[in-house]
């Protein structure tokens, strides 16, 4: 695919969309529903790019690791569907925006026996009921070499200490869980779906993967690097449907205003979007809105978004 924008335009609009975003510093929140998360140094800021070429453009004050939280459900469906196939899938979840944050409990009690999407903590839960395999280790396993090839980091690992942190305080996921197992949407064992799900969102990332794993969903599941396939092209399309209509819980309409291009938040501070046929974008800023989202990271976003044109609506 032919490169839009050289890198010089690149480069200058991550640096003055990492600007923008720095006077953000301090309008949001650390995520105290993670008390492992919670002592991040909220002047940390990264903004990168990866072009349908595979080039990495980085612009920020830092390019260290970060939680990837609910940007790994991405690959936990793509892993599920992988397994059981989408029948399977969309048999345990569904594909509607649910209006809703994204730990919400009411729906699987008074809406609807499976979770609205699969975006959301039920619904990710429900995605890591999919995955197969003959032990749990073996399932992570599977999903770890996945996310190695989507964000071009075979090493990439999770953060035990994140996971065990979760674990033991995710009160309202394990609620989720024990709801869907008594709706009868899975069965099996709820403690070792929640595991695995905690797995992934512990994975430890950094916003050039990220932007990498966005450059893969814009230019249709091809490798940005070899133009290797990774992930089908119907796929992609449904995945960043859903990043467009569910992708930023009950945010999601006014990100679509504001930002215009499928994105994925992550309550460890990063978002990845996937402009079409341009690029990937991965961005970090740990402070949170109230609905889960970086502040500093939906700052950049809109910023870019106006000066590389990346709006698809
Ligand atoms: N691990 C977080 C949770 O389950 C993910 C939430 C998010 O990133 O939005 O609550």
């Amino acid at each position: 695919m032919l490169m839009q924008y050289t890198p010089g335009q690149i480069r200058q609009a991550l640096e003055e969309a990492y600007q923008y975003a720095a006077q953000w510093v301090g309008k949001g929140q650390l995520p105290d529903f993670i008390p492992a998360l919670d002592h991040e140094d909220p002047g940390r800021i990264s903004v990168c790019a990866t072009d349908l070429e595979g080039n990495t453009y980085t612009a920020g004050s830092y390019q260290g690791r970060f939680s990837m939280q609910s940007i790994s459900k991405i690959i936990l469906l793509e892993q599920a569907i992988r397994d059981s196939g989408e029948d399977v899938v969309f048999s345990r979840v569904g594909v509607e925006p649910s209006g809703t944050s994204f730990h919400s409990v009411y729906r699987l009690e008074l809406v609807e026996k499976v979770p609205a999407n699969p975006l959301i903590n039920p619904g990710a839960i429900a995605s890591a009921s999919c995955l197969t395999g003959r032990d749990k280790e073996e399932k992570y396993q599977k999903f770890r070499a996945l996310a190695g090839q989507l964000l071009d980091n075979p090493q990439v690992d999770y953060d035990p200490a994140v996971c065990d942190c979760e674990m033991k305080t995710g009160h309202r996921n394990r609620a989720l869980a024990s709801m869907m197992l008594h709706n009868g949407v899975f069965t099996g064992d709820p403690e070792e779906y929640l595991e695995l799900y905690y797995r992934g969102c512990a994975l430890r990332v950094t916003a050039a993967e990220v932007s990498y794993f966005g450059a893969v969903l814009a230019g249709d599941g091809l490798c940005p690097k070899t133009g290797r396939r990774l992930l089908e092209a119907d796929r992609c399309r449904m995945y960043r449907a859903l990043m467009a209509t569910c992708g930023m819980y009950d945010t999601t309409g006014r990100y679509a205003i504001q930002v215009g291009i499928p994105g994925k938040s992550g309550s460890g501070g990063g978002i990845l979007a996937a402009a079409r046929g341009k690029m990937g974008l991965g961005v970090y800023g740990p402070e949170l809105d109230g609905h889960g989202n970086s502040v500093c990271g939906m700052k950049a976003l809109e910023y870019l978004s106006r000066a590389l044109d990346l709006r698809v609506y």
